[in-house]
This record gives structure tokens, sequence and C-alpha cells, in this order.
């Protein structure tokens, strides 16, 4: 297992124009997937957890297995508190041991966002300096579901996404490690129409004008190919939840058709691991170069 903090790892690949894959997990079906993919391809991985999904698994037992996988399986997992929306939320995630935290005010305006998210640092770096806090900065949307239509409330037209200069001013007067700009894509997948494109040369400039490393939430649903120009533009950690949440649902029925009177669990289970795994892989594989994007091509 390498030594590396999560820091360090996210550092290396960004610098060879290759990003880290952030999946969420909900249970152990799913960490197994994760876990099995990244030790295939060979690379570090983020288990995310959102509050609803650490909730379920429990904080404490999700990272306490990260860690035992990752020395089992001798393959680089972090683990990351994904959208943490209080400071409750976040000392939660820090005494439980996560990598990284994401704090979200996004929601709200930009000054309440900068005084909200400045007060989570400084409360995080009191009691953990060493875990690194993501900001996120213009909203898109709340969770990794599947949406009839495009929310109003979303920053999506190039008018409401952050400018480089917001950036910079958030980045200086929080004191985030990470900055999550909204750049285009929103959260989930839209079921009705296409999903919004990503906005590349907004994520070079914002890279240009801030020294922290760059995060994508919404990775799911992305044309590859846009997804590796984003990484090509400064993009280091990119999020995939909603295809997960789709392929899990679709091994779990898969699971389920197979034999109607089947009732052990880890048989019932088992193709949503396979799915899983398959996808996970697949991204893994995009995002640290292993593969050109029109392997795949506009895939879903
Ligand atoms: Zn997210």
């Amino acid at each position: 297992v390498s030594a590396n903090t999560l820091q360090e790892a996210i550092a290396e690949p960004s610098r060879a124009g290759r990003a880290l894959a952030h999946f969420n997990v909900s249970e152990l079906a799913g960490l197994k997937a994760v876990a099995a993919a990244a030790k295939t391809v060979g690379q570090p991985v983020i288990v995310g957890a959102s509050e609803g999904e650490r909730e379920f698994f429990g904080a404490r037992a999700l990272v306490d297995l990260v860690r035992l996988l990752s020395r089992q399986m001798d393959v680089p997992l972090y683990v990351s508190a994904d959208h943490s929306h209080s400071l409750g939320s976040l000392k939660e995630a820090l005494a439980a041991g996560f990598d990284s935290v994401v704090f979200d005010a996004s929601a709200l305006p930009f000054v309440d966002n900068v005084e909200r998210t400045r007060e989570a640092v400084a409360c995080a770096k009191s009691i953990a300096p060493h875990v690194l806090i993501e900001g996120e900065l213009g909203f898109i949307g709340s969770g990794s579901v599947l949406v009839r239509r495009l929310g109003t409330n979303v920053a999506v037209r190039g008018s409401d996404l952050p400018t480089p200069d917001q950036a910079a001013e958030f980045v200086e007067r929080t004191g985030v490690d990470l900055l999550a700009p909204a750049v285009g894509n929103v959260h989930g997948m839209i079921v009705e129409g296409a999903q919004p494109g990503l906005d590349v040369p907004r994520i070079a400039a914002i890279r240009a004008a801030i020294r922290v490393p760059l995060v994508l939430h919404g990775g799911s649903g992305i044309a590859h190919g846009q997804l590796v120009a984003a990484i090509q533009a400064g993009m280091a950690v990119i999020h995939v939840n909603t295809e997960l949440r789709l392929a899990w649902r679709r091994g779990v029925e898969e699971g389920l058709a197979r034999d109607k009177d089947e009732i052990a669990p880890y048989r019932i289970l088992r193709p949503a691991v396979a799915q899983v795994s398959r996808l996970a892989e697949l991204y893994i594989r995009l995002l640290s170069g292993q593969t050109l994007p029109d392997a795949h091509g506009a895939t879903r």
C-alpha cells in the first residue's frame, strides 16, 4: 500500500493530466465493487459517502472498512465525507477519521457561502489539520438522482457560473484545500432531454486563477470526451455517483429476477457487485488515461 496522503495522491496524477475517481457507496456490495475495481486497474480511488450514505453505512464503520480493504488488497483507497451541510456533520466526519470533507454551503448566496465555509475550514483545521476540506461554489442541485428535467435554481448558464475572480476570492477567504466550482453540469442525470455540458474553457480559467486542486461533481452521464477535456483543463478529482447507483439497481433487479425463490443475499447481490465494479473500472481507466474516450463514446 502506498503511504501517500490523499493530498499527495491528488497532486500526483493531476500533474500527468489524470484525475482521481470519487465513487459514492451506500452499503457493502457497492464498497466491495469499488475496491475490486481499484485493485483491478491498480489506481488509487476515493470512496465517498454523503450524509445520507454515512447514516446508512455508519460513518466509523465505513472509514474502518475502507482502511482495512486498502491494506488487505494492497491498493490505495481514500475516504471522503461528501456534501456535509452543517458544522455538526463536519465534526462527526472528522471524528470518524475521513481523509477529506466536502463542506457544501453552495445553495447560499456568495457572501454567505464564503462566511459559512470559512467558519467550517477554521473549525476543521483546529480539530484535524491534516484533513482536506473542499468548498463548493455555485449550486448544481443536491442529489445523485434521476431527474425529469433541469431545475430552475441550478447554475448551468454561463452568466450564473462562478468567474475565475470569484473562485480566487472564495479560496483566498475560506482557506479551502480543494474547490468544486459549478462549471455547467449538475448533480444527478436528466432523464428527459440532454445533460448540460461542461464549460471547459472556464475550468481552465479557474484553474489558472487558483492554487488548490479542482474537483468536478456530477460526472454521471457526461460524454467521456468532455470528461477527458475537463481533466486536461485542470480537474483533479471527478465524482461519479448516479451512474453507479443505476448499475447497482440493475444488478439487484437481475439478481432478483434470476430465481424468484432465491433468498441468499450474497447470491442476489452478486450481479450488483459485478455491474458496479465493471462501471467503476471503466471510469478509473478513463480518468487515469488508460483508455481513450472514443473507445466508449458518449455512453451513459
Ligand atoms: Zn456532489
